[in-house]
């Protein structure tokens, strides 16, 4: 796999070879304010022992506390770790919140793990870095493969060792127990303010024909959002492959039937295809919401969407943005895109001090003109410099971190 920190440093370079920020600029954004490994001991239920490696990058504080969440994944390394952490830093610029940005990881399959285990490993990631994080230091929140119920256990645990209890230190906790109404599908409901908010600035028709690729909490949550706004979303998938139905899959009931079998697979009236076939399938609009690199020089001359909406992180190479640039494919990148997520984190964090609650309705009518503001900003700057909106997103973002520093 293409390594993932050397794709958003080259990402950096694009930007600084159309912008001058000054190469001293350059050269501090290119190095994390500090990257952590962890061996996280646990006792499997069996009796033995077995150590974990685990990841905190912390890459700039600029702009207020870390922030940025925790993935599980037998594939996490600290590369990767490093360039979802970068993507923060900015994407918390994008969204003009006050947050720096960072990124957790373990290395490890969670379904290989019982109930009890995975609670003990994720008590052990807090433990070994409770002295770094805090409510005003570092303040992680879910990603791939963690849940609320993990992220409670994490407050918990964080709460035990310090006696902290405003549970401000960690967001995407669930509802009662300190999370925010609308923080389960706000990155896919942020992703449809910027889609609403640059649609006719990209030239996408009224109704969308859209194709889904991921079937997690961002991409279930989007396929369901843009269905449910009239646009006909006729795949979708998951790591095991895809579905496909020309007229469009009816994606409420596919939640129930994925939610009882597990899988995609065999959902009345459509018909499967590869993951590969979801990202080619000829639409308007392609959503990938699953993992990195996804689309690059090998595929992306293959795409057939008129616009892709980054709502996973990275899943685009540089050298497949130049060939997409070049066919006419608008791509609202990911720092855009998905940063509905990290706001809503933000407002739970903001409530946990404040000892509020907001309504969902508050909650959106929050996101909502903060995403729009953004977009628009984010399409100037890419017209100003002649360049696609991924540089404009960069742009914004390092103008707001220079300016701060
Ligand atoms: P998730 O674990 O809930 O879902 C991931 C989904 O991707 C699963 O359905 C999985 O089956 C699928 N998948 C894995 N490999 C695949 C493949 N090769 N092809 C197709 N599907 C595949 O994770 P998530 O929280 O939805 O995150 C997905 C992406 O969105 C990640 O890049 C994450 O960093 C990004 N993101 C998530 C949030 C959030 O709030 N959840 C916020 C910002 C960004």
């Amino acid at each position: 796999m293409q390594n993932p920190f050397q794709n958003a440093m080259s990402q950096l370079d694009k930007v600084a070879n159309i912008k001058n920020f000054g190469e001293e600029f350059i050269a501090r954004l290119r190095h994390p304010d500090r990257d952590i490994r962890i061996s996280i001991p646990v006792k499997m239920d069996n009796g033995q022992l077995k150590i974990f490696e685990g990841y905190r990058v912390e890459y700039n504080n600029v702009l207020g506390p870390y922030k940025g969440g925790i993935r599980y994944h037998q594939d996490t390394e600290i590369n990767e770790v490093k360039a979802l952490a970068f993507w923060m830093a900015l994407k918390c610029a994008v969204a003009g919140i006050p947050m720096g940005g960072g990124k957790g990881g373990i290395t490890v399959n969670p379904r290989e793990l019982s109930k009890g285990e995975l609670e003990r490993l994720s008590r052990g990631w807090i433990q070994k870095l409770s002295d770094i994080l805090g409510p005003m230091k570092d303040v992680p929140a879910p990603d791939v493969n963690t849940t609320p119920e993990i992220m409670d256990w994490m407050a918990d645990e964080f709460e035990k060792i310090t006696g902290d209890k405003t549970r401000a230190v960690i967001t995407g906790k669930p509802l009662g127990k300190g999370g925010s109404e609308g923080r389960g599908t706000a990155t896919a409901q942020g992703g449809f303010f910027v889609f609403e908010s640059l649609k006719k600035d990209i030239n996408l028709p009224e109704k969308c024909k859209v194709a889904v690729q991921g079937f997690g909490n961002a991409g279930s949550y989007a396929a369901l959002i843009w269905k449910k706004a009239g646009h006909n979303v006729v795949t979708v998938s998951d790591s095991k492959g895809g579905i496909y139905n020309p007229d469009g899959l009816d994606i409420e009931k596919l939640m129930e039937y994925k939610k009882t079998t597990g899988s995609l697979s065999g959902f009345p009236e459509s018909k499967e295809i590869t993951n590969e076939e979801v990202l080619q399938t000829e639409c308007d609009l392609l959503i990938p919401a699953a993992f990195e690199n996804q689309i690059t020089a090998e595929n992306a001359d293959k795409i057939k969407a008129k616009a892709i909406l980054e709502l996973a992180n990275g899943p685009i190479t540089p050298e497949a943005d130049e060939i997409l640039f070049k066919k006419g494919v608008s791509v609202i990148p990911d720092i855009l895109a998905n940063s509905g997520g990290v706001t809503v984190s933000y407002f739970e964090w903001d409530q946990n001090l404040k000892n509020e609650h907001w309504s969902e309705k508050e909650v959106f009518d929050k996101l909502q003109p903060i995403l729009d503001d953004s977009a628009k900003k984010i399409l100037v700057k890419s017209k100003e410099s002649n360049t696609d909106l991924r540089r404009g997103a960069f742009i914004l973002a390092l103008e707001r971190i220079q300016e701060k520093m």
